[in-house]
């Protein structure tokens, strides 16, 4: 094999649970099997509960840094749809973007003031340059299509893209999948490699969002309860909460301090070591047609 004379760039991205390290180690095993130099470097925050998880890997005769530079990326290969526009500032002008249409919603985007109105990026035009692959409906069959299998179906994608034969990938894939689901794996990956993607101007677009006006009126804020006797003042709720709802008070008890910023997603809630706090949802606001 000739090995490309500059380092190519890869980046990989999901949320935790969707086995981006798992697809990171695969690529890598590939790219040293090949003999090629290969730097990779992880970023996640709450992998375990459902965040960012992005993968930066560079591959070939020499590569020095690990770090993939804005607009420099050969291919952004994502597994969750919004973390795949959110690398979109990676992709150099002459890459490809391979976007899995699964969305894994947050509970951060979860708005309850608006009757359970999602905060997400459903519906978008999206660059020249974005293929969506309907990694479900392609992995049908492969163990109901898990998330676990759903990425090695874009695996199976960009092996097409890269020069390395078919069963260097089966046998990374062997080496690094958990036993019990290589063979889901090996068929999901056979699935990815063999879908054609639609040829350059008739790649199905996201439709754009329907206009959407304002509510009637103001939607009723979700109420958080606090119970102060529960409360040990360790603070983890007001550091997660992401529209910065809670405040300590002077006796270092947690306090609602703005409710009108709350969007009732629940993480402090979730989060609290004690269970002192409650969120019950507001009462559902009629979706503006
Ligand atoms: S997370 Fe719970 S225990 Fe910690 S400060 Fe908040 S309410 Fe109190
Ligand atoms: S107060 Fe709790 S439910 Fe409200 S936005 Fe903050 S973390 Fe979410």
């Amino acid at each position: 094999m000739t090995a490309a004379a500059a380092p190519r760039s890869l980046i990989l991205a999901g949320v935790g649970g969707q086995g981006v390290l798992l697809a990171s180690n695969v690529v890598a095993q590939v790219c040293l099997d090949a003999g090629l130099d290969v730097k990779k470097s992880e970023v996640h925050g709450m992998s375990q509960r459902g965040g960012t998880v992005v993968s930066h890997i560079r591959f070939g005769p020499t590569v020095h840094s690990v770090t993939v530079e804005p607009h420099t990326a050969d291919w952004v290969v994502a597994f969750e749809w919004a973390e795949g526009l959110r690398c979109l500032g990676l992709l150099g002008p002459g890459g490809t973007a391979f976007i899995s249409r699964e969305r894994w919603v947050p509970p951060s985007a979860l708005d309850d003031r608006r009757g359970g109105h999602v905060a997400y990026p459903l519906d978008q035009v999206v660059p020249e340059q974005v293929v969506p692959v309907d990694t479900f409906t392609i992995a049908a069959e492969a163990a109901a299509a898990k998330a676990a299998v759903a990425q090695t179906v874009m695996l199976g994608v960009l092996s097409r893209q890269l020069e390395f034969p078919a069963d260097a990938w089966t046998a990374a894939i062997e080496r690094w999948a958990p036993a019990k689901s290589v063979p889901d794996n090996l068929l999901a990956f056979e699935r990815g490699r063999r879908w054609e993607a639609p040829r350059a101007g008739t790649l199905p677009r996201v439709a754009p969002a329907p206009a959407v006006g304002p509510p009637a009126e103001p939607p009723p804020a979700p109420v958080v309860t606090i119970e102060a006797a529960w409360c040990k003042g360790c603070e983890i709720c007001v550091a997660v909460c992401p529209e910065r709802c809670l405040v300590m008070d002077a006796h270092d008890i947690a306090v609602f301090a703005h409710p009108e910023r709350c969007t009732g997603c629940r993480l402090c809630s979730w989060l609290c070591p004690d269970l002192a706090i409650d969120v019950a949802a507001a009462a559902a606001a009629p979706v503006p047609a």
